[in-house]
Formats: C-alpha cells, structure tokens, sequence
C-alpha cells in the first residue's frame, strides 16, 4: 500500500533561515503522528510544505500518492488542513462556514446538508448551526476551523495546535474524535506543545530540531505478553537490579541506582510474584506501578539528548 506522505530530501529557505534541512519521511497509512519540536524546529512550515502551501527549495512530496508540487489541487481534494492561525468568515453562520468548506473540497450539492450536520455533531456546533461566526467564542471558532478542515472527510487531515484555545472538556472531545477518525483509516498528522494530549492518541512521533528530523518512529504499543513497570525505591543502592536479571519473565529496560522500567510478561500475578522477590531480597520498594511509554519523557530524551543545530 502506498504511504500516505513521503517527503524526499525537503529544504525550505526564508531568506537568512533554512527552516527545514533535507527532511526525508514516510508516514503510514492509519496512523496519527506527533509532529513535536521546540519553538522554531520547523513544524509550521513542513505541514505548510505538505499542504502544497509553501514550495520547497528541493525534495519531493507525496500525499495519498499524489504529487502535492505537482498536482497541488488534487492533493488538496485528498487532505485537510489547520492552519496555527486561521481565519473563518465572521459573517457567516457556522452552517454555511461548513457547507462552504464541503463544496469547495467537492462534496456534491445533494450531500451538503447531510454532511455539515454530521460534521457539526463531532464537533459537539449541532446547536451553534445557525449562529454567526462573529458571535462565536475563541475555542468555538476553532472548531469550527477543525469541521471545515474533516467536512469533505480527507484521507490526510494535517493540524497544527490543532487544541489551542480549547476547555478541557473540548480538548478531550477533539481527542477521542482523533481516535475515531484514525479507525475509520484517516491518517493524521498533529503538532503540540501539550504532550500529555498528544500520547492520548498518537501512534508515531516525528521530532524536529533546526529543520531536521532527529527522531521519527512508532511509539511502543501497551506491551502485549505483559505489563510495562517503574518500580522505585526509597534510596539510592548500587546494582540492585541484579536480582530481576536472574527473575523468570523479567526484562530490564532501564535502571538506575534508584529507579528501573520492567516488562513482566504474564498477568497481575506475576507481577506481585516479581514485587514479593524485590522486598525478600531486602530491597526498598517505595513504588512499583504500571505505565505506558510517556511521549513527554521520551521527547525530552530525544531533543536533549540531540546536538544543538
Ligand atoms: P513554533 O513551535 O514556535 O510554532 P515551528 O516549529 O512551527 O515553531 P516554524 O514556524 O516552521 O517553526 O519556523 C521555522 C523557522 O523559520 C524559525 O526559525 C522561524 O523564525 C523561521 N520563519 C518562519 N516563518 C518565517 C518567515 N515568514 N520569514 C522568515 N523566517 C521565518
């Protein structure tokens, strides 16, 4: 199958500023990607670059198998995208915002209401339909902004900050929706500061610094055979882990001479087996919980851990 974007060696120049250096990726079809970076890594102008707004010094870009530098307009019918700063038609109701977006991304006249009252609904605006923009608070606006970028229901939906200015309870309406529209097969890509949002739903992290990617892959799934555990003890004691190296079951992904990750495969049982040796063999244990891989902590591994540009 193809990928749903490739980007080919992409360089993009402002005058005094190479804003991306030679990036090179492939994103799978289904899958939703943390475009993550510190301020000014690049984020805004790559998605503008694979939303065929902006055209790169070189590289080639592919979206849905289209050739966005190519073919822009057919790409565009293919994708959706949030700009960070967006603008809606103030004079306009919500109802006609969406119908507008429907009809020029093509959804036929006789679908229009049909398919701006589903749209409508996902975004929780069923009873804003028949209100102006204008009159629309900051975080309804952008919903309405994220409804004109799914109402032609695109195979790419790119966003960037695509929760900025919305409550927490829209915030985690949006999230389930991403969930949703990724098992219905969209492929997404979002860019966030808020990682904690962002690992709700992503499956991929794409980290950019200085233009350049310096990390890209799958975020590990909840561990199939077992369970993923930090366990942490109450003071600092040398190669305490030793004794979960000889434990059945047991593997050391991290240690310190404070804390460690463990996969334990098996169930809840063997869990508390692996607590009950820790404590017999007189180590102490002040926590031993379950967790899942941290897209905070594990971008902050990668962008400190990288050269600074
Ligand atoms: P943020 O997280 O702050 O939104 P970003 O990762 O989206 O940042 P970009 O907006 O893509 O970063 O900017 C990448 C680089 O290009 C930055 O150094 C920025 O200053 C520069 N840049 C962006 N837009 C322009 C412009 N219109 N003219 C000149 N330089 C620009």
């Amino acid at each position: 199958m193809t990928p749903a974007i490739t980007a080919s060696n992409v360089t993009y120049i402002y005058p005094g500023t190479r804003a991306l250096d030679d990036a090179s990726f492939t994103i799978p079809r289904g899958s939703v990607t943390a475009l993550v970076g510190p301020n000014g890594a690049g984020k805004t102008t790559l998605l503008r670059c694979l939303a065929g707004l902006d055209r790169p010094l070189t590289g080639a870009i592919q979206v849905a198998g289209i050739d966005v530098l190519e073919d822009p307009r057919a790409a565009h019918a293919r994708m959706g995208y949030l700009s960070d700063f967006f603008g809606i038609y103030e004079a306009l109701t919500v109802r006609q915002c969406l119908s507008h977006a429907a009809s020029g991304h093509g959804v036929p006249a006789p679908a229009l209401r049909t398919t701006v009252e589903r749209t409508a609904a996902r975004l929780n605006l069923g009873d804003r339909l028949h209100q102006r923009c204008s009159e629309l608070s900051r975080g309804l606006r952008q919903r309405v902004a994220i409804g004109q970028a799914i109402v032609h229901t695109p195979e790419v939906l790119l966003l960037d900050e695509p929760a900025a200015g919305l409550d927490p309870e829209a915030r985690h309406t949006l999230a389930g929706l991403f969930t949703q529209l990724c098992a219905e097969g969209m492929t997404l890509v979002v860019s966030s500061h808020i990682l904690a949002e962002l690992d709700e739903y992503s499956t991929h992290m794409l980290v950019l610094r200085g233009g350049r990617i310096v990390e890209h892959r799958a975020l590990a799934a909840p561990y199939a055979g077992g369970q993923r555990v930090r366990v942490v003890l109450a003071a600092e004691q040398q190669d305490w882990h030793a004794a979960l190296k000889e434990m059945e079951g047991v593997q050391v992904m991290e240690h310190t001479p404070r804390e460690a990750v463990l996969l334990i495969a098996g169930n809840a049982a063997d869990q508390a087996r692996v607590l009950r040796a820790l404590v017999e063999a007189g180590i102490a244990v002040a926590a031993f919980a379950g967790e899942s891989e941290n897209l905070h902590d594990s971008y902050l591994r990668t962008v400190q851990g990288a050269p600074r540009p």
